[in-house]
Protein backbone atom coordinates (compact mmCIF):
# COMPACT_ATOMS: atom_id res chain seq x y z
CA UNK A 1 0.00 0.00 0.00
CA UNK A 2 1.05 3.57 -1.09
CA UNK A 3 1.84 5.53 2.27
CA UNK A 4 -0.34 8.73 2.75
CA UNK A 5 2.24 11.99 1.67
CA UNK A 6 2.32 14.98 4.01
CA UNK A 7 5.54 17.49 4.42
CA UNK A 8 5.33 16.98 7.79
CA UNK A 9 4.84 14.27 10.88
CA UNK A 10 4.70 14.92 14.37
CA UNK A 11 5.52 11.79 16.61
CA UNK A 12 3.34 12.63 19.66
CA UNK A 13 0.86 15.08 20.67
CA UNK A 14 2.34 16.58 24.25
CA UNK A 15 2.52 20.00 24.87
CA UNK A 16 5.55 20.61 22.47
CA UNK A 17 3.90 18.36 20.26
CA UNK A 18 0.72 20.06 19.64
CA UNK A 19 1.83 23.94 20.17
CA UNK A 20 4.55 23.26 17.23
CA UNK A 21 1.45 21.53 15.05
CA UNK A 22 -0.66 24.47 16.37
CA UNK A 23 2.30 27.00 15.20
CA UNK A 24 2.38 25.43 11.64
CA UNK A 25 -1.62 26.25 11.47
CA UNK A 26 -0.59 29.27 8.54
CA UNK A 27 2.15 27.48 6.50
CA UNK A 28 1.24 25.75 3.45
CA UNK A 29 2.95 22.70 4.92
CA UNK A 30 0.39 19.74 5.42
CA UNK A 31 0.96 17.99 8.68
CA UNK A 32 0.44 14.35 10.05
CA UNK A 33 -0.13 14.16 14.22
CA UNK A 34 0.35 10.66 15.86
CA UNK A 35 -0.53 10.47 19.30
CA UNK A 36 -1.75 7.59 21.60
CA UNK A 37 -4.37 9.47 23.37
CA UNK A 38 -5.86 12.75 23.38
CA UNK A 39 -5.77 14.47 26.54
CA UNK A 40 -8.48 15.32 28.88
CA UNK A 41 -9.76 17.96 31.14
CA UNK A 42 -9.12 17.06 34.72
CA UNK A 43 -12.02 16.49 36.79
CA UNK A 44 -11.17 19.40 39.60
CA UNK A 45 -7.85 20.67 39.76
CA UNK A 46 -4.85 19.05 37.59
CA UNK A 47 -1.84 18.40 39.75
CA UNK A 48 0.29 18.65 37.34
CA UNK A 49 0.55 22.27 37.03
CA UNK A 50 3.90 24.50 35.00
CA UNK A 51 5.23 27.87 35.24
CA UNK A 52 4.63 29.24 31.93
CA UNK A 53 7.13 31.87 30.98
CA UNK A 54 6.25 35.53 29.82
CA UNK A 55 7.43 34.77 26.48
CA UNK A 56 5.74 31.12 26.30
CA UNK A 57 2.32 33.11 27.28
CA UNK A 58 3.06 35.28 24.59
CA UNK A 59 3.83 32.19 22.11
CA UNK A 60 0.63 30.32 23.20
CA UNK A 61 -1.35 33.68 22.36
CA UNK A 62 -0.13 33.94 18.49
CA UNK A 63 -0.95 30.55 18.49
CA UNK A 64 -4.26 31.29 19.68
CA UNK A 65 -4.24 29.19 22.35
CA UNK A 66 -4.48 31.28 25.32
CA UNK A 67 -7.71 33.24 25.06
CA UNK A 68 -9.78 30.73 25.53
CA UNK A 69 -8.41 28.87 28.21
CA UNK A 70 -10.60 29.90 31.41
CA UNK A 71 -8.56 33.05 32.77
CA UNK A 72 -10.22 31.86 36.28
CA UNK A 73 -7.64 28.78 36.08
CA UNK A 74 -4.43 30.50 35.10
CA UNK A 75 -2.80 32.32 37.79
CA UNK A 76 -0.06 35.12 37.71
CA UNK A 77 3.30 35.08 39.82
CA UNK A 78 3.95 38.65 41.18
CA UNK A 79 6.62 37.30 43.43
CA UNK A 80 9.27 34.28 44.20
CA UNK A 81 11.27 33.77 47.20
CA UNK A 82 13.26 31.15 47.80
CA UNK A 83 14.76 29.47 51.46
CA UNK A 84 17.98 27.66 51.98
CA UNK A 85 17.97 25.31 54.83
CA UNK A 86 20.01 27.68 56.94
CA UNK A 87 17.50 30.36 56.79
CA UNK A 88 19.12 32.16 53.76
CA UNK A 89 16.51 33.93 52.12
CA UNK A 90 16.31 35.74 48.64
CA UNK A 91 13.62 37.00 46.95
CA UNK A 92 12.57 38.32 43.37
CA UNK A 93 9.08 40.47 42.39
CA UNK A 94 7.83 41.68 39.20
CA UNK A 95 7.39 45.23 40.15
CA UNK A 96 11.14 45.54 41.05
CA UNK A 97 12.05 44.16 37.92
CA UNK A 98 10.02 46.20 35.72
CA UNK A 99 7.38 43.59 34.71
CA UNK A 100 3.83 43.10 35.15
CA UNK A 101 4.24 39.15 36.06
CA UNK A 102 6.97 36.26 36.25
CA UNK A 103 5.36 34.05 34.37
CA UNK A 104 1.48 32.08 34.95
CA UNK A 105 0.71 28.84 36.52
CA UNK A 106 -1.09 26.95 34.20
CA UNK A 107 -2.74 23.08 34.83
CA UNK A 108 -1.19 21.08 31.91
CA UNK A 109 -4.56 19.44 31.23
CA UNK A 110 -5.57 22.93 30.66
CA UNK A 111 -3.17 23.74 28.11
CA UNK A 112 -3.52 20.16 26.75
CA UNK A 113 -6.91 20.61 25.90
CA UNK A 114 -7.16 23.77 24.50
CA UNK A 115 -3.90 22.85 22.38
CA UNK A 116 -5.80 19.51 21.22
CA UNK A 117 -9.25 21.60 19.85
CA UNK A 118 -6.96 23.80 18.13
CA UNK A 119 -5.37 21.13 16.15
CA UNK A 120 -9.05 19.43 15.75
CA UNK A 121 -10.26 22.22 13.82
CA UNK A 122 -6.82 22.61 12.10
CA UNK A 123 -7.30 22.77 7.85
CA UNK A 124 -3.54 21.61 6.81
CA UNK A 125 -3.45 18.82 9.69
CA UNK A 126 -4.22 14.87 9.64
CA UNK A 127 -4.77 13.49 13.52
CA UNK A 128 -3.99 9.84 13.99
CA UNK A 129 -5.48 9.34 17.22
CA UNK A 130 -5.35 6.50 19.13
CA UNK A 131 -2.51 5.76 16.84
CA UNK A 132 1.12 4.09 17.67
CA UNK A 133 4.29 4.04 15.90
CA UNK A 134 5.70 0.61 14.65
CA UNK A 135 8.40 1.02 11.95
CA UNK A 136 10.59 3.87 10.81
CA UNK A 137 12.33 3.44 7.64
CA UNK A 138 14.04 6.87 6.34
CA UNK A 139 15.19 6.83 3.07
CA UNK A 140 16.27 9.71 0.73
CA UNK A 141 13.61 11.21 -0.48
CA UNK A 142 11.04 10.81 3.14
CA UNK A 143 10.80 8.97 6.32
CA UNK A 144 8.36 5.91 6.34
CA UNK A 145 6.13 5.74 9.35
CA UNK A 146 4.40 2.35 9.55
CA UNK A 147 1.36 2.02 12.45
CA UNK A 148 0.58 -0.45 14.18
CA UNK A 149 -2.62 -0.72 12.74
CA UNK A 150 -1.06 -0.91 9.04
CA UNK A 151 -1.69 2.46 7.69
CA UNK A 152 1.50 3.93 6.63
CA UNK A 153 2.56 7.74 6.36
CA UNK A 154 5.50 9.54 4.84
CA UNK A 155 6.81 13.04 5.02
CA UNK A 156 9.96 14.98 4.30
CA UNK A 157 10.51 16.12 7.64
CA UNK A 158 9.88 13.70 10.72
CA UNK A 159 9.62 15.23 14.40
CA UNK A 160 10.23 13.46 17.30
CA UNK A 161 7.69 14.90 20.15
CA UNK A 162 7.23 12.36 21.96
CA UNK A 163 8.63 12.76 25.36
CA UNK A 164 11.36 12.17 27.17
CA UNK A 165 11.64 8.10 26.01
CA UNK A 166 10.72 8.62 22.92
CA UNK A 167 10.08 6.06 20.56
CA UNK A 168 11.86 7.78 17.40
CA UNK A 169 14.68 8.62 19.38
CA UNK A 170 15.02 4.93 19.90
CA UNK A 171 14.36 3.74 16.26
CA UNK A 172 17.03 5.51 14.91
CA UNK A 173 19.17 5.28 17.78
CA UNK A 174 19.94 8.66 18.22
CA UNK A 175 22.57 8.62 21.13
CA UNK A 176 21.45 10.14 24.37
CA UNK A 177 22.72 10.58 27.72
CA UNK A 178 20.41 9.93 30.73
CA UNK A 179 21.48 10.68 33.85
CA UNK A 180 18.80 9.58 36.53
CA UNK A 181 18.91 12.29 39.82
CA UNK A 182 17.21 8.85 42.01
CA UNK A 183 14.58 11.51 42.85
CA UNK A 184 11.29 11.62 42.36
CA UNK A 185 9.24 15.01 41.56
CA UNK A 186 6.12 14.83 44.05
CA UNK A 187 3.14 16.54 43.11
CA UNK A 188 -0.17 17.69 44.77
CA UNK A 189 -2.18 20.09 45.10
CA UNK A 190 -3.47 21.35 48.55
CA UNK A 191 -5.43 24.28 50.16
CA UNK A 192 -4.24 26.95 51.70
CA UNK A 193 -5.53 28.38 54.75
CA UNK A 194 -4.02 31.95 54.24
CA UNK A 195 -3.48 33.66 50.83
CA UNK A 196 -0.22 32.98 48.72
CA UNK A 197 -0.61 36.53 47.01
CA UNK A 198 0.63 35.24 43.76
CA UNK A 199 3.97 34.57 45.24
CA UNK A 200 5.57 31.43 44.47
CA UNK A 201 7.79 30.04 46.88
CA UNK A 202 10.59 27.34 47.20
CA UNK A 203 12.69 26.05 49.49
CA UNK A 204 16.16 23.99 49.19
CA UNK A 205 15.86 21.47 51.78
CA UNK A 206 18.45 19.30 52.54
CA UNK A 207 15.47 16.57 51.51
CA UNK A 208 15.31 17.70 48.57
CA UNK A 209 13.43 21.34 46.77
CA UNK A 210 10.07 21.77 47.43
CA UNK A 211 7.66 24.56 45.62
CA UNK A 212 4.91 25.80 46.00
CA UNK A 213 2.84 27.33 43.01
CA UNK A 214 0.38 29.53 43.57
CA UNK A 215 -2.86 28.52 42.03
CA UNK A 216 -6.71 30.60 41.82
CA UNK A 217 -8.11 31.01 45.03
CA UNK A 218 -6.53 29.96 47.49
CA UNK A 219 -5.04 27.10 46.14
CA UNK A 220 -1.18 25.62 45.84
CA UNK A 221 0.46 22.92 43.62
CA UNK A 222 3.87 21.54 45.17
CA UNK A 223 6.90 19.86 43.55
CA UNK A 224 8.77 18.34 45.87
CA UNK A 225 11.55 16.89 44.77
CA UNK A 226 13.33 14.54 47.03
CA UNK A 227 15.09 11.38 46.88
CA UNK A 228 12.90 7.75 45.66
CA UNK A 229 12.50 6.69 49.16
CA UNK A 230 11.70 10.06 50.92
CA UNK A 231 9.33 10.34 47.99
CA UNK A 232 7.92 6.78 48.55
CA UNK A 233 7.03 7.32 51.98
CA UNK A 234 5.42 10.87 51.27
CA UNK A 235 3.18 9.19 48.68
CA UNK A 236 2.18 6.34 51.15
CA UNK A 237 1.07 8.79 54.26
CA UNK A 238 -2.62 9.41 55.21
CA UNK A 239 -4.01 13.08 53.49
CA UNK A 240 -3.61 14.70 56.90
CA UNK A 241 -0.07 13.48 57.63
CA UNK A 242 0.69 14.45 54.37
CA UNK A 243 -0.85 18.03 54.80
CA UNK A 244 1.29 18.53 58.08
CA UNK A 245 4.42 17.12 56.53
CA UNK A 246 3.86 20.13 53.67
CA UNK A 247 2.95 23.03 55.68
CA UNK A 248 5.81 21.98 58.41
CA UNK A 249 8.45 21.48 55.36
CA UNK A 250 7.13 25.26 54.01
CA UNK A 251 7.38 26.26 57.72
CA UNK A 252 3.89 27.13 57.79
CA UNK A 253 4.14 29.85 55.70
CA UNK A 254 0.39 29.70 54.50
CA UNK A 255 -0.61 28.18 57.31
CA UNK A 256 -2.75 24.90 57.64
CA UNK A 257 -3.17 22.68 54.12
CA UNK A 258 -5.41 20.66 52.97
CA UNK A 259 -4.99 18.17 50.12
CA UNK A 260 -7.24 18.30 47.32
CA UNK A 261 -5.57 15.73 44.54
CA UNK A 262 -4.09 12.30 45.85
CA UNK A 263 -0.03 12.85 45.22
CA UNK A 264 1.50 11.78 42.14
CA UNK A 265 5.22 11.03 41.44
CA UNK A 266 7.65 11.43 38.57
CA UNK A 267 11.20 9.93 37.68
CA UNK A 268 13.79 12.86 37.38
CA UNK A 269 16.49 12.87 35.04
CA UNK A 270 19.22 15.07 33.48
CA UNK A 271 18.58 13.84 29.74
CA UNK A 272 21.27 14.85 27.21
CA UNK A 273 21.27 14.53 23.54
CA UNK A 274 23.87 15.93 21.85
CA UNK A 275 22.26 15.73 18.19
CA UNK A 276 18.83 17.11 17.87
CA UNK A 277 18.48 17.03 14.13
CA UNK A 278 19.76 14.45 11.29
CA UNK A 279 18.57 14.55 7.87
CA UNK A 280 14.57 14.20 8.01
CA UNK A 281 14.96 14.78 11.48
CA UNK A 282 13.86 16.96 14.61
CA UNK A 283 13.44 16.24 18.08
CA UNK A 284 11.35 19.07 20.29
CA UNK A 285 10.60 19.08 24.01
CA UNK A 286 11.57 16.40 26.45
CA UNK A 287 12.38 14.05 22.86
CA UNK A 288 15.23 16.39 22.96
CA UNK A 289 16.19 17.44 26.53
CA UNK A 290 15.62 16.47 30.51
CA UNK A 291 15.93 19.21 33.05
CA UNK A 292 15.65 18.84 36.64
CA UNK A 293 12.60 20.84 37.41
CA UNK A 294 13.34 22.74 40.24
CA UNK A 295 13.92 25.86 37.57
CA UNK A 296 10.36 25.26 36.24
CA UNK A 297 12.09 24.99 32.81
CA UNK A 298 11.16 21.81 31.30
CA UNK A 299 8.12 22.98 28.83
CA UNK A 300 9.44 26.21 29.15
CA UNK A 301 12.01 24.77 26.56
CA UNK A 302 9.96 22.68 24.88
CA UNK A 303 7.57 25.53 24.01
CA UNK A 304 10.64 27.34 22.86
CA UNK A 305 11.83 24.51 20.30
CA UNK A 306 8.40 24.44 19.16
CA UNK A 307 8.42 28.48 17.84
CA UNK A 308 11.86 27.95 16.85
CA UNK A 309 11.29 24.70 14.35
CA UNK A 310 7.91 26.65 13.65
CA UNK A 311 9.16 29.93 12.47
CA UNK A 312 12.32 28.22 10.70
CA UNK A 313 10.04 26.11 8.33
CA UNK A 314 7.09 29.07 7.75
CA UNK A 315 10.17 30.96 6.51
CA UNK A 316 11.44 28.20 4.47
CA UNK A 317 10.69 28.91 0.47
CA UNK A 318 8.71 26.09 -0.91
CA UNK A 319 11.14 24.74 -3.28
CA UNK A 320 13.39 24.02 -0.81
CA UNK A 321 13.93 20.57 0.95
CA UNK A 322 12.64 20.96 4.55
CA UNK A 323 14.45 17.79 5.95
CA UNK A 324 17.64 18.86 4.80
CA UNK A 325 19.89 18.48 7.00
CA UNK A 326 21.86 21.46 6.35
CA UNK A 327 18.61 23.68 7.17
CA UNK A 328 17.25 21.46 10.36
CA UNK A 329 21.14 22.61 12.08
CA UNK A 330 20.18 25.98 11.77
CA UNK A 331 17.09 25.05 14.33
CA UNK A 332 20.03 22.79 16.11
CA UNK A 333 22.12 26.15 16.42
CA UNK A 334 19.15 28.35 17.62
CA UNK A 335 18.11 26.04 20.32
CA UNK A 336 21.63 24.87 21.51
CA UNK A 337 22.63 28.01 23.68
CA UNK A 338 19.56 28.15 25.68
CA UNK A 339 19.14 24.27 26.62
CA UNK A 340 22.56 24.20 27.61
CA UNK A 341 22.46 27.12 29.96
CA UNK A 342 19.56 25.76 31.25
CA UNK A 343 20.48 22.58 31.57
CA UNK A 344 23.96 23.59 33.25
CA UNK A 345 22.94 26.05 35.56
CA UNK A 346 19.95 23.87 36.96
CA UNK A 347 22.09 20.66 37.63
CA UNK A 348 24.98 23.23 38.85
CA UNK A 349 22.15 24.50 41.50
CA UNK A 350 20.97 20.93 41.93
CA UNK A 351 23.99 19.57 43.14
CA UNK A 352 25.37 22.92 45.45
CA UNK A 353 22.15 22.30 47.42
CA UNK A 354 22.33 18.28 47.41
CA UNK A 355 25.58 18.15 48.90
CA UNK A 356 26.99 18.85 52.35
CA UNK A 357 30.34 19.32 52.32
CA UNK A 358 32.22 21.07 55.69
CA UNK A 359 32.20 25.08 54.41
CA UNK A 360 29.59 25.10 52.01
CA UNK A 361 26.29 26.09 54.35
CA UNK A 362 28.00 29.08 55.02
CA UNK A 363 29.17 29.67 51.42
CA UNK A 364 25.46 28.90 50.32
CA UNK A 365 23.86 31.54 52.85
CA UNK A 366 26.57 34.25 52.23
CA UNK A 367 26.14 33.64 48.47
CA UNK A 368 22.03 34.13 48.75
CA UNK A 369 22.16 37.08 51.21
CA UNK A 370 25.10 38.94 49.07
CA UNK A 371 22.82 38.54 45.49
CA UNK A 372 19.56 39.59 47.45
CA UNK A 373 21.41 42.90 47.76
CA UNK A 374 22.20 43.12 44.33
CA UNK A 375 20.12 44.34 41.91
CA UNK A 376 21.43 43.85 38.45
CA UNK A 377 21.79 39.90 39.66
CA UNK A 378 19.03 39.78 41.00
CA UNK A 379 17.44 41.09 37.35
CA UNK A 380 19.63 38.44 35.66
CA UNK A 381 18.20 35.77 37.74
CA UNK A 382 14.74 36.91 37.03
CA UNK A 383 15.51 36.62 33.44
CA UNK A 384 16.90 33.07 34.12
CA UNK A 385 13.78 31.79 36.03
CA UNK A 386 11.04 33.30 33.65
CA UNK A 387 13.10 31.66 30.61
CA UNK A 388 13.89 34.95 29.01
CA UNK A 389 17.80 34.79 28.16
C1 LIG B 1 7.40 16.68 38.69
C2 LIG B 1 7.61 17.52 37.47
C3 LIG B 1 7.35 18.89 37.52
C4 LIG B 1 7.55 19.70 36.40
N1 LIG B 1 7.30 21.04 36.49
C5 LIG B 1 7.53 21.84 35.41
C6 LIG B 1 7.29 23.26 35.46
O1 LIG B 1 6.89 23.85 36.46
N2 LIG B 1 7.52 24.00 34.34
C7 LIG B 1 7.96 23.42 33.19
O2 LIG B 1 8.17 24.13 32.19
N3 LIG B 1 8.18 22.08 33.10
C8 LIG B 1 7.98 21.28 34.18
N4 LIG B 1 8.20 19.93 34.09
C9 LIG B 1 8.64 19.35 32.82
C10 LIG B 1 7.47 19.07 31.86
O3 LIG B 1 6.57 18.17 32.48
C11 LIG B 1 7.95 18.47 30.57
O4 LIG B 1 9.04 19.23 30.10
C12 LIG B 1 6.85 18.46 29.50
O5 LIG B 1 5.73 17.74 29.92
C13 LIG B 1 7.37 17.84 28.22
O6 LIG B 1 6.40 17.92 27.22
P1 LIG B 1 6.58 17.11 25.87
O7 LIG B 1 5.39 17.43 25.03
O8 LIG B 1 7.92 17.34 25.30
O9 LIG B 1 6.59 15.59 26.30
P2 LIG B 1 5.40 14.67 27.01
O10 LIG B 1 4.63 15.54 27.90
O11 LIG B 1 6.12 13.52 27.54
O12 LIG B 1 4.51 14.32 25.76
C14 LIG B 1 4.84 13.30 24.86
C15 LIG B 1 3.58 12.89 24.12
O13 LIG B 1 3.92 11.88 23.17
C16 LIG B 1 3.01 10.81 23.27
N5 LIG B 1 3.76 9.62 22.90
C17 LIG B 1 4.85 9.09 23.51
N6 LIG B 1 5.29 8.03 22.86
C18 LIG B 1 4.46 7.89 21.80
C19 LIG B 1 4.39 6.95 20.76
N7 LIG B 1 5.29 5.95 20.64
N8 LIG B 1 3.38 7.07 19.86
C20 LIG B 1 2.47 8.08 19.96
N9 LIG B 1 2.50 8.99 20.92
C21 LIG B 1 3.48 8.89 21.82
C22 LIG B 1 2.54 10.78 24.71
O14 LIG B 1 1.27 10.16 24.83
C23 LIG B 1 2.51 12.27 25.04
O15 LIG B 1 1.26 12.85 24.71
C24 LIG B 1 8.02 19.12 35.20
C25 LIG B 1 8.27 17.74 35.14
C26 LIG B 1 8.09 16.96 36.27
C27 LIG B 1 8.39 15.48 36.21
Amino acid sequence: MQPTAFDVLIVGGGLAGLSLACALRDTRLRVALVEHRSPSPSTGWDARVYAVSPVNARFLQEIGAWKHMAAERIEPIHAMKIFADDGAELDFSAYESGIAELGWILESSLMACELWENVKRQGNLTLFCPAAPQALQMNAAAAVLTLADGRALSARLLIGADGRDSWVREALAVPAINTPYGELGLVANFECQRPHRGIARQWFRVDGVLAWLPMAGDRISIVWSTADENARTLLAMAADELCARVAAAGNHELGALKLLTPAAAFPLSLLQVPRIVAPRLALVGDAAHGIHPLSGHGINLGYRDAKALADLLAATPDWQDIGNQRLLSRYQRERREETLLLQTTTHALHQLFRNDFPGLKPLRKLGMNLTNGLPLLKNLLVRYAIGGF
